[in-house]
């Protein structure tokens, strides 16, 4: 019997998944065995390397799969907790009289490639039964390795690049349709199930204690079909009219958590949600009336992201700030750790920085602008710190954490890289009604929200509260200094010496 192991990593999805139906189409393959392997020792405070919220998710993810793959396809997904070796050692021995072929999702990141590695060495090669298949194009639209490994590839730098590349690839811009993979009758019937045992298996009862409160998103490719819907489906308007750099940073009115944006990206980069779907429903909504189109339109979006796959995988060292050619070696200060401590738990004493800091910290989500601020902050407008530790803070606490896209963007906001934007633009940290971080200033509730001890500050001085007379801090109930820290820089000044610091340091690498 030929029995397909079906590890679930990076696309916890049943639709559209390229290794699922690759398992379902290949004659010679009998039986199906999907699992999935939670990495390291959890707590409620997540582990190591991922932070709660992140965790929190993942657990949704594996809860919802587990869900779907039973009632569509009467599969049992076995979940384990462990080394990923010792797991599939420990069922290999029940595996024994098949040919096991072991299939995962194509993947750049060095996690999973070194993961891969260490099977192929230790798993595939000690056993004669068993061999092993990457699938593409599960994480994205394009096939990531033959692309990079055409002659005609070039790293690309802009929107105008990847419009080329999909253009190359698919046809005619304006109407690239993508077909997708779905498990309809009679093909999901086709195989059966398989069940083993394993001193490494565990339930989700054992680890859902672990997670007491939900999160803002909560995880599995049910939730999102349900935001693809309402977000993206039923709102053609928001869709043809997508704008990202005009979004508004402070999320929706009335509503602190909620982005502006679609909030697809916790799914999307888990892979519950297939991004040829979301693709295909811009595709038929712009069909029928003018949209806007790349860079700020939703195709704009999914471009960047294929963007980032395809640098992370021609690029060596793209985590790096040594040795990547897409980085220029800035001279960046010493690490300083109590300026980091600060920027991470959202006490810097600039309340629009901090509101994106504690809303990151609560949720695992902040948008993009947000993003912008708070990266820029750090690195080349105030603190002049390593992007890489910032890199380092978002990996682990954002439910759409991954290792392309979040280097790809720090590398970006920096202003180190060959697409990033110009480092002399800076953004300030305390923006007003114009500012191009789109904040709504007027009500700032946003602030209010994130910032509680500013709570009833005046809308006027709450984005730099340190400049409020002392007759207003004492009728607001909040002193800074206090009962909210001093801006722990002084902006302006960081920022002349910081924009001197960097035109020096490019000048040194000539
Ligand atoms: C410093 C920094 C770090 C970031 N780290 C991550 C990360 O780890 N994971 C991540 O998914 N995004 C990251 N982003 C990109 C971006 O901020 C988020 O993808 C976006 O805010 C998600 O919100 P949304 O789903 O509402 O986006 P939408 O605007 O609705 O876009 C739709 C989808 O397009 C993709 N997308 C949008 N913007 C980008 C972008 N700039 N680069 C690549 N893909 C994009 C996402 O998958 C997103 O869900 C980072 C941005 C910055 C500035």
């Amino acid at each position: 019997m030929r029995v397909a192991v079906v590890w679930f990593r990076n696309s916890m999805r049943i639709h559209d998944n390229p290794v699922l139906s690759w398992a379902y189409e290949s004659e010679n393959v009998e039986a199906i065995l999907p699992i999935y392997i939670f990495a390291e020792e959890t707590n409620q405070g997540g582990n190591q390397t991922i932070g709660k919220h992140r965790l929190r998710f993942q657990f949704d993810c594996v809860e919802d799969l587990h869900k779907n793959l039973k009632s569509e396809l009467d599969l049992d997904l076995h979940i384990f907790s462990g080394d990923c070796v010792a797991v599939l050692e420990s069922i290999s021995e029940q595996l024994q009289p098949c040919e096991v072929i072991l299939l995962t999702e194509y993947s750049t990141s060095p996690l999973d490639t070194e993961q891969n590695e260490i099977i192929e060495n230790n798993i595939i090669t000690t056993h004669q039964n068993w061999s092993a298949k990457s699938i593409p194009c599960s994480q994205t639209i394009l096939d990531v390795e033959a692309i990079v490994g055409s002659p005609k590839y070039k790293p690309p730098k802009s929107m105008k690049d990847m419009v080329r590349i999909f253009t190359r690839e698919f046809g005619d811009f304006e109407n690239i349709v993508f077909q997708t993979n779905e498990l309809n009758p009679p093909l999901s019937s086709r195989k059966k199930g398989l069940t083993v045992n394993s001193q490494y298996q565990t339930s989700l009862d054992k680890i859902r204690p672990f997670f007491t409160s939900p999160g803002y998103f909560r995880g599995g490719e049910s939730e999102a079909i349900v935001r693809l819907e309402n977000k993206v489906i039923s709102q053609h308007d928001y869709v043809n009219s997508f704008n990202k750099p005009k979004s508004i940073s402070t999320n929706v009115k009335g509503n602190p958590f909620e982005p502006t944006t679609t909030g697809l990206s916790p799914y999307i980069s888990t892979g519950c949600l297939s991004i040829r779907r979301l693709w295909n429903s811009c595709s038929e909504i712009q069909q029928s009336s003018e949209h806007t189109v790349p860079p700020v339109s939703l195709h704009g979006q999914i471009l960047f992201r294929e963007m980032f796959y395809l640098l992370s995988r021609s690029t060596a060292n793209w985590d790096q700030d040594i040795g990547n050619s897409q980085c220029k070696e800035i001279e960046w200060g010493e690490l300083n750790r109590v300026q980091l401590d600060a920027w991470e738990s959202g006490q810097t004493g600039f309340p629009f920085i901090d509101a994106m800091m504690r809303q990151l910290n609560a949720t695992g989500w902040m948008h993009h602008l947000g993003r912008h601020a708070v990266s820029c902050f750090l690195t080349r407008g105030q603190l002049w710190q390593n992007w890489t530790h910032g890199r380092d803070v978002f990996e682990r606490k954002l439910v759409d954490s991954d290792w392309a896209v979040n280097n790809g963007n720090w590398l970006w906001l920096a202003g180190v890289a060959p697409f990033s934007m110009p480092y002399y633009r800076i953004y300030n940290p305390c923006p007003d009604a114009k500012s191009s971080l789109n904040v709504e200033t007027k009500d700032a509730e946003f602030i209010r929200h994130w910032v509680p001890e500013l709570a009833e500050f005046p809308s006027k001085y709450i984005f730099e509260p340190n400049l409020a007379p002392l007759h207003i801090q004492e009728s607001a109930g909040c002193l800074i200094g206090k009962d909210y820290p001093s801006p722990i820089i002084d902006r302006k000044e960081s920022r002349k010496k910081n924009l001197q610091s960097f035109k020096l340091s490019l000048e040194n690498l000539r």
